[in-house]
């Protein structure tokens, strides 16, 4: 092959190449033209803005603003590459105050579908139209219309096909323009006196699919978006220091899920998906969490701008903030503050109603085998749930045991009951019907009062005024154990208890420097280690807190956490991971029989300590059942 050496290799690359090039990092599906066309109506200052949907947006995104509009001028040159009017000087990419300013969405849009824009600016007696189709750009005519604008996308990708292929079925492209309008809607919610919102209206195929009204607050448009249940279980979140400002809402942790969808930050009113911000998130919840859910919070930040780079990505989902360090540790707090006053108690209709599922499956799957009568460590909400007729027979279960009250039943090891007299002098409660002055009386005086019955020695089923709760004995004593131990870690005054012989643990040598290099540390956290040879060190002293010390295991433990993070075990982190896996080996172990009063002094530490809704892997230590959820599921209501 002979190459020419007038006619070069390389060649600059036409516009609509370009803009198809550029397309390919801001305009991936529907929903990026969806979430651009949004942006372009927030920032003309739109008050309503509709979304007509077809075929998922694959067909047509329409959307409808009255906004402040654009004059012929600007009409044509909205499609321009680089053109906007957000931007003028560099300057001014340092302090962004508009949702757009690369100047890219519409020519990109309109290099890869066929794009039309009307509009009429406000004051003008009439507006203008322009069509571009694959980059081909047609004339301005007049068109009659109301003041703002009109974006039209038809046939998304109809001239590249391969990009084409990478959608999906409708309706996940639908669900998937939706997730961006509803993000939307939730950045920009009325104020308290209900101004200052934007509504919006979505139509898919003719059909409404969505709105919310302009004065809708930020609690309104959570409850129009997820409903009823987690909006009523919403905590606000509300605090400023100097210009930073956050508010919001966050959801107990049982909300938790898989996915973050439910999770939404805004960023002076911009919807991120920041992982800064993320991890933010997560923090406030640490220790409450089951590790590997997303928490569900909607949260607004306001910074000022400059202290924001927006221009990092370009979808503009990601943000790089400045001073990140101390605005860290401001969000974590005030965020944690608003998820310690959630409702941590787990429901007991949420378990009757998976037995009931379970109950249906198993309905449907007759020809299995009778599951038979509880073992010895049978569940304790089989038991006390009416079961289907295949199942287990009622008197299997603990409420026709003799005495259920009367003291501390233990499963026989052939599955029943059998019911030890431990202390046997209160008389036995019954549990009334709501009202009943009698019952108000008994908690008015000692509203911990027992009889508690012990279940397979390791749950504790005791009544309430209003219901029973059931306590599992050591996820509720490991919680506790923790709180306490946190505690007296942070007022620096841990007790740390001498051992008489101190216990030898052979390590590695590597093992053995870690521990000397954080002997300090682990000193204020109350355990007592020195080095005892090469590989050997001597444990001197525990914390005073720890039940049935195990210091073989705990100091394994610390090792462990400190070789894979690499801090020092009194960093913040690192210390809540060390000391609950400390509280969990000191812990009443599932399996103790425990007589009343052991039960109620459980009970009041649990009660002085105040969170106790869950252990610290965020398992719950109580599970209550109100009357109500009784009469639901013994269908008397
Ligand atoms: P950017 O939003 O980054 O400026 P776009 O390509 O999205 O770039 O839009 C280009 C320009 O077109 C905007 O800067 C704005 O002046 C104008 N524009 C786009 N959409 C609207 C709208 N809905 N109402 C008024 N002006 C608009
Ligand atoms: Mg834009």
């Amino acid at each position: 092959m002979t190459e020419s050496v007038t006619e070069p290799r390389i060649a600059v690359l036409s516009e609509v190449v370009r803009n198809q090039i550029a397309a390919g990092e801001v305009i991936e599906r529907p929903a990026s033209v969806v979430r651009e066309l949004l942006d372009n109506a927030v920032d003309a200052g739109a008050t309503r803005i509709t979304i007509d949907l077809e075929e998922g947006g694959m067909r047509l995104v329409r959307i409808t603003d009255d906004g402040i509009g654009m004059g012929t001028a600007d009409l044509g040159l909205a499609f321009e590459a680089h053109a906007t009017s957000k931007l003028r000087k560099p300057e001014d990419l340092d302090h962004i105050a508009s949702l757009g300013f690369r100047g890219e969405a519409l020519a990109s849009m309109a290099s890869v579908s066929r794009a039309k824009i009307r509009s009429r600016p406000r004051g003008q007696d009439i507006g203008g139209e322009i069509v571009e189709e694959g980059g081909q750009r047609g004339r301005i005519t007049p068109a009659g219309m109301p003041e703002g604008t009109i974006v039209e996308v038809r046939d998304l990708f109809f001239n590249t096909p391969a990009r084409r292929r990478f959608l999906k079925r409708e309706q996940t492209e639908l669900a998937r323009c939706m997730d961006v309008v509803q993000r939307a809607a939730l950045a920009h919610p009325a104020d308290e006196s209900g101004a200052g919102g934007i509504g919006f209206t979505v139509n898919h195929g003719g059909r409404r699919a969505f709105d919310v009204e302009p004065t809708m607050d930020l609690a309104a448009r959570i409850r129009r978006v997820f409903g009823a249940e987690l909006a009523e279980e919403l905590e606000r979140v509300e605090s400023q220091k100097g210009t930073t400002r956050i508010y919001g809402y966050v959801a107990p942790p049982r909300f938790a899920r898989r996915d973050a969808r439910r999770q939404m930050w805004f960023l002076n009113g911009r919807p991120l998906k920041d992982k800064v911000l993320m991890r933010i998130l997560k923090d406030a919840y640490r220790g409450v969490l089951v590790h590997g859910l997303q928490p569900v919070g909607f949260l607004h930040l306001w910074l000022d701008p400059e202290s924001v780079d927006v221009n990092v990505h370009p979808a503009k989902s990601e943000v790089r903030l400045r001073d990140e360090r101390s605005l860290f540790g401001f969000l974590v707090n005030a965020i944690r503050e608003a998820v310690m006053r959630t409702n941590m108690a787990t429901p007991g209709e949420s378990m009757i109603d998976s037995v009931r599922r379970r109950e249906e499956r198993s309905l449907q799957r007759e020809t299995l085998p009778d599951p038979g009568p509880m073992g010895a460590r049978g569940r304790v909400s089989e038991a006390w749930i009416p079961r289907s007729p295949g199942g287990a027979s009622p008197g299997a279960g603990i409420g026709s045991a003799p005495a259920p009250w009367g003291g501390a039943a233990t499963p026989a090891p052939q599955g029943g009951y059998e019911v030890r007299d431990v202390h046997g002098t209160a008389p036995p409660p019954s549990v009334e019907g709501e009202g009943s002055p009698e019952h108000a009386d008994w908690h008015a005086v000692d509203d911990l009062r027992g009889p508690y019955l012990q279940v397979d020695r390791t749950y504790l089923i005791r009544a309430l005024p209003d219901g029973f709760e059931i306590i599992d004995q050591h996820a509720l004593h490991e919680r506790l154990t923790f709180e306490e131990l946190r505690k007296e870690v942070g007022d620096g005054k841990v007790e740390i208890q001498q051992l008489l012989t101190p216990e030898l643990v052979d390590l590695t040598q590597a093992e053995v420097a870690l521990v000397s290099e954080h002997a300090e540390s682990l000193r204020r956290i109350g355990v007592h280690v020195e080095p005892f040879g090469e590989k050997t060190v001597a444990v001197h002293g525990i914390p005073v807190r720890i039940r049935r010390p195990d210091p073989e295991g705990i100091v394994r433990d610390i090792i462990d956490v400190i070789a894979r993070t690499g801090k020092a075990p009194d960093a913040e982190d690192v210390l809540e991971e060390v000391l609950h896996r400390a509280s969990c080996r000191s812990s009443i172990m599932a399996g103790d029989a425990l007589d009343q009063s052991s039960i109620r002094a459980l009970l009041e530490r649990a009660r002085a300590a105040g969170t106790d809704q869950t252990c610290p892997h965020a398992r719950p230590t109580r599970v209550k059942f109100s009357l109500h959820e009784l009469e639901k599921a013994f269908h008397r209501k």
